[in-house]
């Protein structure tokens, strides 16, 4: 079996093994499925070959002294002209100051890295002196762990495949294999480590992205078909009377998107069904007020509710606005990490008692000191923070009781039927009426200027200002670095008169909480902060979202980042600083500055799909695979969910013996499935 220990591979002894561990394999199955992340190849291309903004290899000699500038903090630039052929090519290093020694005037080199059609030049991310080997194979990049050289872990890899020859099983059945042209498994997973050309690495991809989707794809509506037809949820019998009038002292009325929203998850208490739904609207369209009444439907049954929140200020601003809301009507306690001593044994004792109708707290809520009376209705905000073992364990603190996962990340209905398959989703695409949307301005090129005296006009109004540094994934030591020059500048130019913060991800919990708060209660002007800047958070007085580098966010994550703004009566602004090279990049922008809609934006991102991460999958809640990608692959998902539907529809596992195979591994998943088998 693939399941044996990676210890039992030829060559790999304890310590290696524990650094394999710390990679997350643990077996030979593992160890066979550790895919590169990329796959480079050096080869050397005529520049009439190249294609603009992509990774290139070219070889040329240096005709100019290599010149070296220092910027910044310690952030240094290397160029020189590279003649290829008859063209004379820019070649530029960033903080590879040390090349300077080993480049010279005269010298044949190869470099590798992103070609600039337009300016002729390339930024040099790897260079070789001397000419290149021709016809360099393709290179597979592994993510590496300090104990695991590449070439240790090539040679593991191969000397497990030898070992486990034969025994690599092919999961999809003939008919599905034939009908996509999926090369066999064995022989794609050879090609995924050892690709013999860009094709058969193409074709290879194919296999394991349609197999992991429609395995994943199998594992949700399997779970959803149980989740439907379990009839051990408790069936809430609400009284209509109590709701109506709650819902009369509101100082609002719902929304239609509201309204059918409530209705849905309504309909999910009282019935014996557990209810496990997704309910998904922009900042603002008014959840947590759906919710609310969710919750309160849940008291009048005669049980009590809990609130799941991922950080203690956001705890502390729910947790106030429903005891304003609940008056008169229910208890609501507060929980959360920093609730000590006799006050906590207090709380606990009166949730255990059932003197507390609604608790309201972070994960502290799942610590098994927490006992409820009749947990019935349980509300789980910015889902994705959560990790699925919290959320379950929450889940089992009630009998069976319902639960509500919130979201405020739009994503387009299709995606997010296929993303979250296990869940039924409810959406609400409409704001309350009077809202005013934040002004949105997209800022090219140096106007520095005229952006901080638009921010000190807000300020003299009394308003608060948000400013954004970005997040360059490679280093988030580069990001604080950023940061922190960001704040150095502000402080100088506003200081003292006007106060700045700073917020980045190096900070303590108890730290960034600490700035956080201080921006709340407007001691704080400005906060200047990398985008660790807490989802979800409440300052109706800050009117000012400044984004430098905005076209390195994705469209998502900048409209995420707009909606700190635009919560109070104020008009809002919201600053992108952008420079984008691509017509993607200007594309983002543009939708940016025209629509204020978080599901237009999100239909939007689907379609322009450009290279990266739009979505921002950690803050999105999509699920992330191994070797699909939801955005990019998005067919082969599609795909993958028609076809597990249908599986699962004609109970084809069960039926059809050439399905044998996948029903095993599908079902090997007792992690996920545990609730199904049982
Ligand atoms: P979300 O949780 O989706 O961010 P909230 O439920 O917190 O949104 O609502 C945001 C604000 O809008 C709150 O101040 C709330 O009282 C108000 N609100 C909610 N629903 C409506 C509505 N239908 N009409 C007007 N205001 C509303
Ligand atoms: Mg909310």
């Amino acid at each position: 079996m693939l399941q044996r220990s990676i210890s039992e591979v030829k060559g790999i002894g304890e310590k290696l093994q524990s650094h394999l561990n710390e990679l997350g394999l643990f077996t030979v199955e593992d160890l066979l499925f550790y895919f590169p992340h990329r796959y480079d190849s050096y080869e050397v291309k005529p520049l009439t070959e190249l294609t603009h903004n992509e990774k290139a290899t070219i070889e040329g000699e240096i005709v100019s002294e290599p010149a070296l500038s220092y910027y910044g903090r310690k952030k240094s630039r290397l160029s020189f002209t590279l003649q290829v052929d008859q063209f004379a090519v820019k070649a530029v290093l960033f903080n590879r100051a040390f090349a300077k020694k080993q480049l010279q005037q005269g010298d044949t080199v190869t470099v590798t890295g992103k070609w600039d059609q337009q300016r002729l030049q390339i930024t040099v991310s790897q260079f070789k002196k001397g000419e290149s080997k021709s016809q360099d194979p393709i290179q597979p990049v592994y993510t590496l762990k300090e104990g695991v050289p590449l070439n240790t872990l090539k040679k593991v890899i191969r000397t497990a495949f030898e070992e486990s020859a034969g025994e690599i099983v092919d999961i999809l059945p003939e008919s599905l294999a034939l009908a996509y042209k999926l090369p066999d498994r064995q022989k794609a997973l050879y090609q995924m480590h050892y690709p013999d050309s860009r094709v058969m690495l193409k074709h290879a991809k194919r296999r394991f992205i349609y197999e992991e989707f429609l395995v994943f794809q199998l594992k949700m509506q399997l779970l959803r078909k149980h989740h439907r037809e379990s009839t051990t949820g408790q069936v809430q019998s609400y009284n209509n009377d109590k709701l109506t009038s709650f819902v009369q002292s509101m100082p609002f009325e719902l929304t239609n998107a509201q309204k059918k929203s409530l209705a849905e998850i309504l309909k999910d208490m009282k019935s014996p069904h557990r209810m496990n739904r997704l309910l998904q609207g922009d900042v603002g369209s008014g959840k947590t007020a759906v919710a609310a009444i969710g919750l309160y439907a849940s008291i009048t049954a005669g049980y009590q509710g809990a609130l799941m929140v991922p950080t203690e200020i956001l705890a502390e601003q729910h947790f106030q606005s429903l005891k304003t809301m609940f008056e008169g009507r229910a208890e609501v306690a507060l929980l959360t990490g920093s609730i000590k001593g006799k006050r906590r044994r207090e709380i606990l004792a009166a949730v255990e008692q059932n003197e507390i109708d609604i608790l309201v707290g972070t994960h502290a809520l799942i610590q098994d000191e927490v006992i409820f009376d009749s947990l019935g209705f349980v509300i789980v905000d910015e889902q994705h923070r959560f990790g699925v073992e919290q959320r379950r364990a929450l889940r089992d603190k009630g009998l069976a009781p319902d639960v509500l996962f919130m979201t405020a990340t739009p994503i387009p209905r299709t995606l997010a039927i296929t993303a979250f398959g296990d869940m039924d989703v409810s959406v609400i695409d409409e704001m309350p009426a009077g809202r005013k949307p934040v002004d949105t301005y997209w800022v090219k090129g140096d106007m520095t200027s005229r952006v901080l005296s638009f921010i000190q006009k807000e300020i003299d109004k009394g308003h608060q200002a948000y400013v954004i540094c970005p997040l360059i994934e490679e280093s988030d030591q580069l990001d604080i670095q950023n940061a922190i020059e960001v704040y150095d500048q502000l402080s100088a130019v506003f200081e003292p008169n006007i106060s700045v913060g700073l917020m980045h991800g190096r900070l303590h919990n108890d730290e960034k909480e600490e700035v956080m708060q201080q921006f709340a209660e407007n001691n704080l002007n400005i906060l200047v902060s990398t985008t660790v800047v807490e989802v979800g958070v409440n300052v109706p007085n800050a009117t000012v979202m400044v984004i430098y580098d905005a076209q390195r966010f994705g469209l998502s994550q900048l409209h995420q980042l707009r909606g700190r703004v635009g919560r109070g009566a104020d008009q809002s602004y919201c600053i992108l600083l952008g420079d984008p090279k691509g017509d993607v990049g200007k594309e983002r922008m543009r939708i940016m500055t025209e629509t204020n809609d978080g599901f237009e934006l999100s239909e939007q991102d689907l379609k322009l799909r450009g290279p990266g991460d739009f979505f921002g999958k950690k803050q999105s809640g999509l699920p992330e695979f191994k070797v699909g990608d939801m955005v990019h692959d998005y067919r082969a998902l599609e795909t993958a969910r028609k076809d597990a539907a249908e599986i699962i529809g004609e109970n084809t596992l069960e039926k059809d013996e050439s399905y044998q195979a996948l029903k095993d591994y599908v079902y090997s998943d007792r992690h996920l499935l545990g609730n199904v088998l049982d």
